[in-house]
Order: structure tokens, then sequence, then C-alpha cells
């Protein structure tokens, strides 16, 4: 037994999801990913999450592989009164301890049953177990105890109920605090950049291996629904061997830097910023309204910008028949056509400035999407007060997938001449007083 516990900062841990239900696929894991997020968020590194068969020598196993490498080890399920729950029984063999009843603990569970009027069943008294390096942990919502185990040498096992309503309160207000006064992880940064108009392998290719493979900061991809996500995480890096110590911040900023500077005209949120609030800040910075109107796009962008409180009409018009082909020689631009006016006669823009005087708004957007081969052809034009402006873009793939990139395509070109009206607005640095 450990009573005084050698000071180790918890940094690395693993999660054991202990349950044949799991690993049959009848029972989602969503334990660990709740408790990985927490202690993640709190400047853990979690190397590894794995689930487990309701196998004594399996699970001590993987008690004994996971303290081997972590310094926090935290186990959820296997903690029921039936002999295939050994998670008990798995932490006491790993630690050579002997588990022994609890005269409180049992006194405790002996009262739940006493209080139903009903026989305590023999099946329990496990239930009631501890061995000398646990400190059991209250469990008000069940009738298994958790436990705080001091490994030795500062390590730390924390074992949970698995029925995710005891996990989760024995998690933040019994295991936490002891985590917490232990000491646990440490300064952590992490900041998401938001990317569109680029693929997740090409941003890849751009950042290169070395960023990629890198473990403080860790920079990684993540191509999502509304975005490709570069996620830099820092820790805080103590002095190593004459190298000074440097903050996650420092770390963070470096690698940002990096970042914008290989794939920065890409990003266009940060953070958790949806289409919806990036668009509406947008217009909101200068006070303005929209109105939407697409065609071959199934409502993808009206779908797109749902959330926004600044649209003031969205309207989708499908034609009776499939639109045929884009042209193959319609030019695909990366930038903004310069502005157009008059409008010599193209419908879309014709559209665009009658959708403005009719919703009666300031940013009037039409779009059509049409296919070419498996992929699609955006265009896309812009009435504002300062006339119409178009965009030609190409969108990979069609169907359901092509028409949600056709939306998000058309949402970063709304985005993208916003910002520009609004850095021509705000005009060339001094200007007089008024
Ligand atoms: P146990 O502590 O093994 O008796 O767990 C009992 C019940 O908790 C299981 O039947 C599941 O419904 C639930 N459970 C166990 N492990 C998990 C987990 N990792 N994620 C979500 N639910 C779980
Ligand atoms: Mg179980």
């Amino acid at each position: 037994m450990a009573t005084d516990p050698t000071p180790r900062p918890l940094l690395a841990a693993e999660l054991l999801s202990v349950g044949a239900e799991i690993t049959f696929g009848e029972t989602l894991d969503t334990n660990a990913g709740e408790i990985a997020r927490s202690l993640v968020a709190a400047g853990v590194r979690v190397g590894r999450v794995t689930a487990l068969p309701d196998d004594l020598e399996v699970v001590a196993g993987a008690f004994r592989d996971a303290l081997s490498r972590a310094d926090l080890v935290v186990s959820t399920g296997g903690l029921g009164p039936t002999p295939d729950d050994l998670t008990r029984e798995a932490i006491a063999h790993v630690l050579g301890e002997t588990p022994a009843v609890d005269p409180a603990l049992l006194a405790w569970l002996e009262g739940l049953w006493a209080r139903r009027g009903l026989p305590f069943p023999a099946a329990n008294v496990k239930q009631a177990w501890v061995i000398p390096s646990a400190q059991p942990l209250p469990n008000p919502n069940g009738t298994a105890p958790g436990w705080f185990v001091d490994a030795g040498d500062g390590r730390v096992i924390v074992a949970l109920p698995g029925p995710p309503r005891e996990m989760r309160p024995m998690w933040s207000d019994e295991a936490w605090p002891r985590l917490r006064a232990r000491g646990v992880g440490r300064g952590l940064v992490v900041r998401t950049l938001r990317l569109s108009g680029i693929g997740e392998s090409q941003v890849a290719d751009l950042l290169g291996e070395e960023l990629l493979r890198a473990t403080n900061p860790v920079v990684a991809t993540y191509a999502r629904h509304e975005a490709v996500d570069v996620r830099i995480s820092a820790f805080d890096e103590p002095a190593d061997e004459g190298r000074p110590a440097r903050s996650a911040a420092e770390l963070a900023d470096a690698a940002e830097a990096a970042v914008l500077a290989q794939v920065g005209d890409h990003v266009w949120a940060r953070g958790t910023t949806s289409w919806a609030e990036a668009i509406d800040a947008a217009l909101a910075s200068r006070g303005l309204t929209l109105a939407t109107l697409e065609t071959g796009t199934q409502g993808a962008l009206a779908t797109l910008l749902a959330e926004t409180t600044r649209r003031r009409r969205a309207e989708i018009v499908e034609p009776a028949e499939p639109e045929g082909p884009a042209p193959e020689d319609e030019a695909v631009a990366p930038t903004m056509d310069p502005p157009v006016e008059p409008v010599d006669g193209d419908p879309l823009a014709a559209a665009a400035l009658g959708l403005r005087a009719r919703a009666g708004v300031d940013v009037a957007l039409a779009a059509r999407a049409r296919p070419r081969g498996r992929d699609m052809v955006l265009r896309v034009a812009i009435a504002t007060d300062r006339g119409v402006r178009m965009a030609t873009r190409a969108v990979f793939l069609s169907g359901s997938q092509g028409r949600h990139r056709a939306g998000i395509a058309a949402a970063l070109v709304l985005l993208r001449l916003l910002e520009a009206e609004a850095a021509e607005a705000a005009g060339p640095a001094v200007r007089p007083a008024v």
C-alpha cells in the first residue's frame, strides 16, 4: 500500500471500456468519448481507448499494459454484482492485492435493500469490496461504488461503473476533484481553422509531413460537413536540457503561422463557427440583409444558411426538366469577376438584381448549379448597392454531395465579396473627420 504517493503529474492517460456488450457491438461506447473529451480539455494526452470483453485475463492484461505506458488509467464497466463483472478482480490481481469487504460500504449496500424491505443478495457483497490501495467512490445513482486507486509510483487508476447516468456524476463529482488535487494535465491551447475550396489531402500536402507528424503541437486535418478543419493543439512544454520552457500559446502561434502561410487563403472561419454564423457576422457588421435564389441545388444554400438571422428570403427554383450540362468551355475562375454594370443580358445577374428589388434587401445572391461530367459547375451573381458581381466555380462530385458542396461554394463567394466590400468601405487608413 502506498499511502504517500510520489508526486507525479498526470499527463498521459489511457481509457478502458469493459464489457462484452461493447465488443459484441450491442452498446455504443459513449463513456470513453466523454471521459476523453474532459481529459483532453484539461491538457491530458489520451494515448489509447480500448474496448474489452468480460474476461479476467484480458482485462487484467489491459490494466497492466496501460499502466506501463500511462500515468492515469480510467475504466468504465464491470463493476456490477454478477460473475462477469470483473474489473475489481482485475485491478486487485494486477496490483497483487486481495479484496476485502469494507464494512461501511456493506452497511450502505444492505441499507439500500432494507429500505425496500428486500433480503440482501449475496452476489452484491462484492460491490462492497475494496483493496488497500483503493478508496471507494460513492455512487448515489446505483449500487456500484467506484474505485480511486493509488497504483504505485504516483500512477492512478479510476474505475467507474458502466451505466452513463452513474458514470457521469461519479466522474465529475468524485473522481475529477481527486485528480485535480493530485495535479492533472497542463496548459493546453487548441485552435481550429476552418477551410473551404480545398480538399483535405491537398491541405495535408501543403502542410507537409513534418508539421503533421509533430507531437507538440499536434496539427491535424479533419474533413467535416461544412469545412476542412485544421486543428492545432499545443501543451505547455517544460524546459529540457538547456532548452527553455515554451508555453502552449507560443507553440500554437508558431504552428498557426506555418499553417496560414500555406493555406491561409482558404480559411473562412475559426473554432466552431458555422457558415450561417460567418455570413451573419459579415452582414451584421454593416447592418445588411440578404436574400438568396438557387437553381440546381435542391436548396443546399438555403439549408446551409438555415440559422442566419439576417436573411429575409430564400428561393429555391428547380427547373421542370433536369438541367443540361454546363458548357465545356465555361471558364472556372478562382477570383470574383469584375463588377458588371449595367448587366448586359446575363440572366443570372438579372435574377440577382430582380431578387434584390423584390425582396427589398441589401444583398441578393442568385446561384445556378449544373452538372459537368461527374462534377458540377456553379455560377453565382451577387447584387449589392455597388452593382452585380459574378463568379464561376468548379464543384467536386454531383448528387447530394455535389449540391452540398455547391451550397458551400456559393456561401464562400458571398463571404469573400462581403469581406472585400467591408475592406473597401473601411477605406484608406486615414480618413477625414466627419
Ligand atoms: P456494467 O458496469 O458493466 O454493469 O455496465 C452496465 C451497463 O452500462 C451496460 O449494460 C451498458 O448499458 C452500460 N455501459 C457499459 N459500458 C458502457 C460504455 N462504455 N458506454 C456506454 N454505456 C455503457
Ligand atoms: Mg458489464
